[in-house]
């Protein structure tokens, strides 16, 4: 009989070997397309033009297509339409039902239930809404959204509500509106350009949005949020990359969830926006059974690093619609943080967030590292649970005692 100590051994040599195996970077391959020519495959538009759209297509790829994912598939035009590149499709694993990658874009019947709490607009982005197409939650800054198109769709998605609009929302962004809103208020100095994906604009009808927002003078700082790198890695053509690079300062914050989304091709797009000299972060979104898992968890935020991308926000799944079979808990999300900082690089570590339902906005999530803290002392644990003292210091400017009135000095 294996003794406590054998199995765990055994364990943590299984870990060591599967988060091995999750760091290495391979190409998703041309798999069921392996009679098309490079240039094709290479090229983003055949990609798009390709993309699995419909049941009888998802049924000749997969045979392995549950009764859920059938049934799923089937209300998805009534939901959020089911869009998947030939390029990610091949990322798919057909053997397992679990599949990480199947769970993001596959939809399942799941999604036309309504749990308690769950919202069509969870992040209150309408009522934050002073011209259609623009959420003014924040002082400083703006969520510009630019379209209602992705490359492919998340099936947990927060905008589910508007992106491919298939319950009839009819989001019609209007840019002449959402620009003077801008230029109106000068405390705006960073606008964040979303959608639906800003990466699917032709590389002119980007280049003239960018050049409107930097025409305006309080603008300090541009974002693009975007999932395009890891859904279609063709898009980051070197013409995007120098097109883009004109617009500093510019940051583009990436999409991924699973150390399988990092493949060779997209360690070479991500590249190529690095050489642009564009910083590039990561958002995640904490999804039961994807990546839910410390392991899973780690590989995928050291290997964002190796491919020049800084985990920016991990988040704990919005309550929208259709989302229970996907959210993972908040104690989940809490193990999992408690694992990584102290355990790897801080540059690694992203910031655990709640978007507060409703719109109140980001809110920090932390395990406890501070154990108590009064006027004199703050005791503090580290990353192995060590306990230490931390002598408080006064805040503000120090007390210093009333100065002597001094007697005028009498005059001989
Ligand atoms: S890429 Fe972003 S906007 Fe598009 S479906 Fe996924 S989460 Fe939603």
């Amino acid at each position: 009989m294996q003794s406590h100590i054998d199995l765990d051994e055994d364990r943590a040599d299984l870990e060591a070997t599967t988060f091995n195996f999750l760091k290495e970077f391979r190409s998703a391959g041309r798999g069921y397309w392996s009679n098309v020519s490079d240039a094709d495959w290479n090229d983003w538009r055949w990609q798009l033009k390709n993309r699995i759209v419909s049941l009888e297509q998802l049924q000749r790829l997969l045979p392995t297509l549950t009764p859920e994912e059938h049934a799923g598939t089937m209300l998805a035009n009534t939901k959020l339409a089911m869009a998947i590149t030939p390029y990610f499709f091949n990322l798919i694993d057909a053997s397992d039902e679990n599949c990480p990658i199947r769970r993001q874009v596959i939809p399942r019947v799941e999604e036309t239930h309504t749990a308690n709490w769950e919202m069509a607009d969870p992040c209150g982005e309408d009522s934050h809404s002073p011209v259609p197409g623009l959420v003014h939650r924040y002082p400083d800054r703006v969520l510009f959204l630019v379209t209602d198109r992705c490359a492919a769709y998340c099936r947990y998605c927060t905008r589910s509500r508007l992106v491919s609009n298939a319950t009839g929302y009819d989001f019609h962004p209007e840019f002449d509106r959402q620009i003077e809103y801008i230029q109106q208020h000068p405390e705006i100095r960073d606008v964040l350009l979303s959608g639906g994906d800003p990466l699917l604009f032709s590389d002119d009808k980007l280049e003239t949005l960018l050049q409107r927002l930097r025409a305006i003078p309080h603008l300090e700082f541009l974002r693009i949020g975007t999932r395009i790198p890891i859904f279609l890695p063709q898009r980051i053509t070197p013409a995007l990359c120098a097109m883009l690079k004109k617009y500093h300062p510019l940051f583009i914050s990436i999409h991924s969830n699973h150390p399988r989304e990092l493949t060779t091709e997209v360690r070479e797009a991500l590249g190529r926006l690095a050489d642009a000299g564009i910083p590039l972060g990561n958002q995640s979104v904490l999804l039961r059974h994807v990546n839910d898992d410390a392991t899973i968890m780690r590989a995928h935020l050291q290997k964002l690093l190796m491919c020049r991308v800084k985990p920016y926000y991990l988040y704990q799944c919005d309550l929208i619609t259709g989302s229970a079979h996907l959210r993972a808990s908040v104690r989940k999300g809490l193990e999992i943080m408690n694992s990584l900082r102290g355990h790897t690089t801080g540059y690694a570590v992203p910031q655990y967030v709640i978007d507060a339902p409703g719109g109140g906005g980001k809110v920090p999530i932390n395990p406890e590292y501070i154990l108590s803290h009064n006027k004199d002392r703050v005791v503090i644990r580290n990353f192995e649970g060590k306990v230490f003292e931390y002598p408080e210091a006064a805040d503000g400017t120090p007390q210093i005692s009333k100065p002597l009135e001094m007697e005028e000095p009498e005059l001989v």
